[in-house]
C-alpha cells in the first residue's frame, strides 16, 4: 500500500494482520515503527525486518498515521495509550482495512468490494457470498475479520472481488469505508462492554451502510431497521418473517420457512440445505443473495451455489449421519442465545452441553426443553445445569465430552423418533477442559467419526 510512500508510520500490534499491515506498508514504501506489548511478536516482526521501537519515547509529530490492529480500544473504556498519544500529536489512527479502502480508491476504485457486519452471522455471511460468486466463476479474495488479514489477500484489481468481514473495531478504524455493497446483518445487545452504549455500537456499524453504493441491512431489530429507514441512497431490505406471518407487499427480500421471496417471485428455497438450516441462517442466506445478485448471481446459479455451501466448521456442522441419526457439531455456540438457534432447528435433541458457563445460564432456554429428548452433562457448569434441567428433561452427568458423545450416540441410535440429532451446542466456553471452541469441536467430530461405524 503506497499511501504513506516516504512517510513514517506508527504502528501498534504486531499480531498477523498487525505484521502483514507491516510489510504491506513497508513495500509501499512507508517507514513504519512497530511496537506490541508482546516481546514474542516484536521478536518475530524484527525477524522479519521491521524496525521496533518503544513509541512510548518516540516523536510523534513525525509519524503521518498510527496504525492499530482491531480491538486495541479507541474509545472504551478509556483509549490505548497510543491512541493518546496520537491525538495529542494530531496523528490520524487509523486500521488496515483503511490502508485497503485508500489503495482501491486509488488503483481500482470500480473493483467490487463486498462489507459484511452485524452482531451475528458475519462469518457465515461472509462466506457464503465468497461461495456462491466462487461457484459463479468470479474471482474472490475473502478475509479481513474472518480468516487471512486483509493486507495478505490478493490488491483490488478490476473484476476481482473483495469480500471482507468488519468488526465494529474495523469500521471505527476506517474513516474512507466505501463498499460497493455494504451490508449490516443485525444489531443486538452483545459486546456493549467494549463499545460503551448501545447507541455507540449502531453508530458504527451504521457508517458502514452509510458510505455503501448499494446497502443490504437486515430490517428484524430496531436499530437495523432505523438505519435502513434513515438511509437515502439504494437499499435492500431483509426481513424473516414468522412461519403465520400474513406476508404484506414490501419493498425488498423476505425469507419464510426457508422460501427467500421478492414479491411473489421467488429468489431462492433454502428447504432442504443442511448448511442452511434455521431461521437465522435465511437472514444470512437472503442477505447474501440480496448481494450477489449485483454480480449477475441469480436464479438457477444461485440455487444450485447455495445447494453446494458446505457451511462453515463449529456452526450447526453436520458432522455424519448414521442411519436415522444426524450428528451436529455446534461447538461454537459458546452462549445461551446462540445454543437456542440450535435448539430450534432440530427435534428428538440428544443434547451435549457445559463447560465453563457464561452469566443467565441456560434459563433462557428452557421454553425448548421440549425438543430435548435426553442430555449430557459435561463440564464446570454440569451442577448449575442439572438444577436448570431437573423435571423437565432427563439428563446424565458424564464430566467428558467423550463419555457424553458415546451416551448421546447410544442414546440416539436407540430412541424410536424418525430423525433423533445427535446435538453438541454447549451454550458454554470451552476453557475448563479445551483450549478453544474449535478444538472442542474437531474432538467431537473426531470421536463421532470413530464412533459411527460401531453403531447399530
Ligand atoms: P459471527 O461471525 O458474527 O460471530 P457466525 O457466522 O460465526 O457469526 O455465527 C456464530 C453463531 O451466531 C452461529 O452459531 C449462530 O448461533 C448465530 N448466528 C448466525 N447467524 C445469525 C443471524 N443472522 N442472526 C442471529 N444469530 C446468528
Amino acid at each position: 500500500v503506497t499511501t504513506y510512500e516516504g512517510r513514517r508510520v506508527a504502528l501498534f500490534g504486531l499480531g498477523g494482520s498487525g505484521l502483514a499491515t507491516a510489510l504491506a506498508l513497508r513495500a509501499g514504501g512507508a517507514e513504519v515503527a512497530a511496537c506490541d506489548d508482546n516481546p514474542a511478536s516484536m521478536e518475530r516482526a524484527q525477524a522479519q525486518g521491521i524496525a521496533t521501537v518503544d513509541l512510548r519515547e518516540a516523536d510523534w509529530s513525525d509519524f503521518a498515521a498510527l496504525v492499530l490492529s482491531p480491538g486495541v480500544p479507541l474509545t472504551h473504556p478509556e483509549p490505548h495509550w497510543t491512541v493518546g498519544l496520537a491525538r495529542a500529536a494530531g496523528v490520524a489512527v487509523i486500521g488496515d482495512v483503511e490502508l485497503f479502502c485508500r489503495e482501491r480508491a486509488k488503483s481500482a476504485p470500480g473493483a467490487p468490494f463486498v462489507a459484511i457486519t452485524g452482531t451475528n452471522g458475519k462469518s457465515t455471511t461472509t462466506a457464503l457470498i465468497a461461495h456462491l460468486l466462487r461457484e459463479a466463476g468470479h474471482d474472490v479474495q475473502m478475509g479481513g475479520n474472518i480468516g487471512t488479514a486483509i493486507l495478505s489477500l490478493e490488491p483490488p484489481m478490476a473484476g476481482r472481488v473483495h469480500v471482507i468481514e468488519l468488526s465494529s473495531f474495523q469500521i471505527d478504524l476506517t474513516p474512507s469505508l466505501a463498499p460497493s455493497v455494504g451490508i449490516l446483518l443485525n444489531i443486538t445487545p452483545d459486546h456493549l462492554d467494549r463499545h460503551g452504549t448501545m447507541e455507540q455500537y449502531a453508530a458504527i456499524k451504521e457508517r458502514l451502510v452509510a458510505g455503501a453504493d448499494l446497502a443490504v441491512v437486515g430490517t428484524d431489530d430496531g436499530p437495523s431497521r432505523l438505519i435502513a429507514e434513515r438511509r437515502e441512497g439504494p437499499t435492500v431490505r431483509v426481513h424473516v418473517a414468522g412461519p403465520t406471518e400474513a406476508l404484506t407487499p414490501v419493498d425488498g427480500l423476505v425469507a419464510q420457512e426457508g422460501v427467500i421471496r421478492e414479491g411473489d417471485a421467488v429468489v431462492a428455497d433454502l428447504t432442504g440445505i443442511g448448511s442452511l438450516r434455521g431461521a437465522h441462517n435465511w437472514q444470512n442466506a437472503a442477505v447474501a443473495a440480496a448481494a450477489v445478485r449485483t454480480l449477475g448471481v441469480t436464479g438457477e446459479a444461485l440455487q444450485a451455489a447455495l445447494r453446494s455451501f458446505p457451511g462453515l466448521p463449529h456452526r450447526m456442522e453436520e458432522v455424519a449421519r448414521r442411519g436415522r441419526v444426524l450428528f451436529v457439531n455446534d461447538s461454537k455456540a459458546t452462549n445461551a442465545d446462540s445454543t437456542e438457534k440450535a435448539l430450534t432447528a432440530f427435534r428428538d435433541i440428544h443434547w451435549i452441553l457445559g463447560g465453563k458457563a457464561k452469566e443467565g445460564g441456560i434459563y433462557p432456554l428452557v421454553p425448548l426443553f421440549s425438543r430435548v429428548a435426553h442430555a449430557y452433562l459435561i463440564g464446570a457448569a454440569s451442577d448449575a445445569f442439572a438444577a436448570t434441567l431437573e423435571g423437565a428433561v432427563p439428563y446424565t452427568r458424564c464430566e467428558t465430552l467423550d463419555v457424553a458423545t458415546r451416551a448421546a450416540a447410544e442414546g440416539a441410535a436407540a430412541s424410536a423418533a424418525p430423525e433423533p440429532v445427535v446435538l453438541l451446542s454447549p451454550a458454554c466456553a470451552s476453557y475448563d477442559q479445551f483450549r478453544s471452541f474449535e478444538e472442542r469441536g474437531d474432538r467431537f467430530r473426531e470421536l463421532v467419526r470413530e464412533l459411527v461405524p460401531t453403531l447399530p
